[in-house]
């Protein structure tokens, strides 16, 4: 196991024995039934101490929200302690080669045989696959049937006979994204969650779950980004290379900054509405949209403001703050595809919130 899972894991262990791990899951599955504005401020405090963060990304933000709302009993006592725990890791198998924006046109196939499915198929930009013990697996069990139905949610063990894990290196020399191969994995019939043939419902469940923890969680890294540049630039370490004190980047900063506070208050609106018991409806998109879009004009203004020697990556003598600045930037160039990229958040808008008419699909 990489040493930073090992870590990883050992921290989530240890919030988990303190008993700040899930807090607002349900007391009787690990959590301790707090309300979600307490888990909120929990976060916040979290963000600002710089506590690193929980590697049972996918586990946390949706396999356990989902099995809570649509879980047998059996499901929620198997997993939801071992997810706070980061005794198991999640991850989530939706996307496809042929199937990320347009998800439902999905083709791994799984196929009743007894008591088990049998699944053959490809999955791709499996984020932590590598490390993952289970897997949130959409997969079509009624070829007949429109392509929204005949879909099925199921929870595959990574450890299965039949699955194999090839990691994919992304422009950050990181490597969390895999394709994930199956071939005649067998998976027992009570891995559904929900009903056989009405994954996608779970599917959108699990989404929702992704976008709205991802708002408030993104809200906070950026703003620890920011205040991290902001103490950069006026702390005037190699002020002799900073541009910082130029005029255009100094509006930029402050751009930077009002986008920030509005992405704060955005966030905590939506909380209110949580709150209210509200159900997140397609302005989510102008969300998503915005916070994924604000990051990387935030980083853009980083490396200018930082010069060039800000784009050096880890490794270069030369790198500032040994290359944090450039991996961040590299790294932020996927969330304008992640949870649904800017091109599908724009036609949500334009058809969903303003009405206009709706795009043809290919
Ligand atoms: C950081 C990151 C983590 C991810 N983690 C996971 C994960 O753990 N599990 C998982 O299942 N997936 C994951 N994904 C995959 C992600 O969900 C998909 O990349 C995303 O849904 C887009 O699908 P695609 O890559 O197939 O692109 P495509 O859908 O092929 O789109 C290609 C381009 O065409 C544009 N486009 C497509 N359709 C339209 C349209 N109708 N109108 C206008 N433009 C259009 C898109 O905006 C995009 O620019 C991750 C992606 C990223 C970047």
């Amino acid at each position: 196991m990489d040493a930073w899972v090992a870590y990883g894991k050992d921290w989530q262990r240890r919030l988990y024995d303190a008993g700040w791990c899930g807090i607002h899951w349900p007391r009787e599955y690990g959590g301790r039934g707090a309300s979600l504005i307490q888990q909120v401020l929990f976060q916040e405090e979290m963000a600002r101490a710089r506590a690193p963060m929980l590697i049972n990304l996918a586990g946390l933000t949706m396999g356990g929200p989902v099995l809570i709302a649509h879980g047998t009993e059996a499901q929620k006592r198997r997993h939801l302690r071992n997810i706070l725990m980061a005794e198991e890791i999640w991850c989530q198998g939706f996307s496809e080669p042929n199937a990320g924006s347009d998800l439902a046109a999905l083709k791994t196939r799984a196929v009743l045989d007894g008591d088990d499915f049998v699944v053959n198929g490809q999955k791709v930009w499996t984020s932590f696959a590598r490390y993952a013990d289970w897997c949130m697996l959409l997969v079509r069990t009624d070829l007949e049937a429109p392509k929204h139905r005949g879909i099925t949610f199921l929870l595959v063990s990574m450890h299965s006979p039949g699955v194999t894990v090839r990691p994919l290196r992304q422009i950050s020399g990181d490597e969390d994204f895999n394709e994930v191969f199956f071939e005649d994995v067998r998976v027992p019939r009570a891995n559904v969650v929900g009903e056989i043939n009405r994954g996608w419902d779970i599917a959108i469940t699990t989404l929702m779950h992704e976008r709205q923890t991802l708002t408030f969680s993104r809200q906070l890294q950026s703003r620890v980004a920011l205040d991290q540049l902001l103490a950069r630039v006026r702390s005037g370490a190699h002020r002799d290379r900073l541009p910082a004190v130029q005029p255009v980047l100094r509006q930029k900063l402050a751009a930077a900054y009002i986008e920030s506070q509005t992405m704060k208050y955005t966030a905590l609106r939506n909380l209110t509405r949580a709150l209210r018991g509200d159900v997140p409806g397609p302005e989510g998109s102008i969300e998503k949209l915005f916070w994924s879009e604000m990051y990387q004009r935030m980083l853009e203004t980083a490396l200018e403001a930082l010069g060039p020697f800000a784009q050096l990556v880890k490794g270069s003598p030369y790198a500032v703050d040994a290359g944090y600045w450039a991996h961040l930037f590299l790294y932020s160039r996927g969330r304008t595809i992640a949870a649904g990229s800017s091109e599908i958040q724009r036609n949500i808008i334009a058809e969903r919130v303003l009405g206009l008419p709706r795009t043809r699909q290919a």
